[in-house]
């Protein structure tokens, strides 16, 4: 990409779009393109039409989507669905229409069935069932994966997808209804912390294993992605490295200093088992992770604390 390629970047006041912007805008790049949900509705087929005529970016990273935790993706999968159908249909079908020179879409581990062998290689895909409790946003992420590879086929178009892990993060939901588990947990110790709770309450049963990937890791994955990868196969980003829940727990009740125990809610589901990224593909392009999630945990904690008024509001 020139540095002043236009570049639009869906998603832009997610986690993962406000990295990518800071990563871009560390880069030198400034001639990106943003709006947000109410200026722009994803779902709207004819606003992304105009939208693309009008502003014809060159490049597209495609990070806008609904997104949630184990219990958003269970509860609400009408929309889960739906929403991601068609903000990535309408995203994929304008950029080919307007001759969009590259195109990045973001998808993420669940695509891989439930029961693949670990760790996930990226010729899993369709290989099995999927884990029921994220299906229907696994079949959207899917049915990205395949518009990217058939605007190649047919049309020629270099759109290319991205597979990332489990994210976290500045910018994350901590709505505990809705968020993931990291960003879960920093608010539920943090909260204990203060009101002195003697114990705090965690999903499950503790025994899944979870990757965690850093956020800005991934931004830098993608724009490493968009600079030096043309192929169709979609590619895994991760660490390679994966931990329990328990141990999760453990490490965010540490890193927060909350001093009390935890208790499982067995009332909640656990999800699949594992899913662990392998990540030789990436890694022998040439890139790798940089933070580990110790450190990345207490740069979230300390993004926390700055901006929770912001966060939980
Ligand atoms: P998943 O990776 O799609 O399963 O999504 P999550 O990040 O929501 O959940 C990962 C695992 O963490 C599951 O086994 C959850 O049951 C477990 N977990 C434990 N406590 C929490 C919590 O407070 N919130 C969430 N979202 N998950 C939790």
């Amino acid at each position: 990409m020139e540095k002043n390629a236009s570049i639009y970047v869906a998603g832009h006041r997610g986690m993962v779009g406000s990295a990518l912007v800071r990563k871009l805008r560390a880069e030198g790049f400034n001639n990106l393109i943003v709006r947000t949900s109410s200026e722009l509705d994803l779902r709207n087929q004819r606003a992304v039409a105009d939208f693309f005529e009008e502003e014809r970016p060159e490049y597209v990273f495609l990070a806008a989507a609904k997104v949630g935790g184990i219990l958003a993706n269970n509860i609400y999968r009408a929309e889960f669905l739906y929403d991601n159908l068609l903000i990535e249909a309408n995203i994929i079908h304008s950029a080919y229409q307007n001759s969009v020179r590259k195109l990045l879409f973001l998808g993420s581990s669940c695509i891989y069935p439930k029961l693949a062998p670990q760790p996930l290689k990226e010729e899993y895909l369709l290989s099995g069932y999927l884990e029921a409790t994220n299906e229907p946003y696994a079949i959207a992420k899917i049915a990205g994966i395949k518009l990217c590879e058939a605007y190649r086929n047919q049309y020629g178009c270099n759109f290319i997808s991205a597979m990332p892990t489990n994210l976290y993060g500045p910018n994350d939901n901590y709505e505990l209804q809705g968020s993931h588990v990291l960003p879960a947990l920093i608010r539920k110790f943090h909260e204990a912390k203060l009101n002195g709770d003697a114990v705090v309450e965690v999903w499950g049963t503790g025994s899944p294993k979870r990757e965690f990937l850093h956020a800005d890791d991934l931004a830098a994955a993608c724009f490493f992605l968009m600079e030096n990868y043309d192929d169709e196969l979609f590619v895994n980003i991760g660490t390679g490295e994966d931990v329990s829940i328990r141990e999760l727990a453990e490490l965010v009740k540490e890193t927060v200093g909350f001093e009390g125990d935890l208790q499982w809610d067995l009332s909640k589901p656990d999800g699949t088992p594992r899913k662990l990224m392998d990540v030789s593909r990436i890694q022998n392009l040439g890139w790798k992770h940089e933070t580990q999630l110790k450190d990345g945990l207490k740069r979230t904690y300390q993004d926390f604390l700055v901006n929770e008024v912001q966060l939980l509001s």
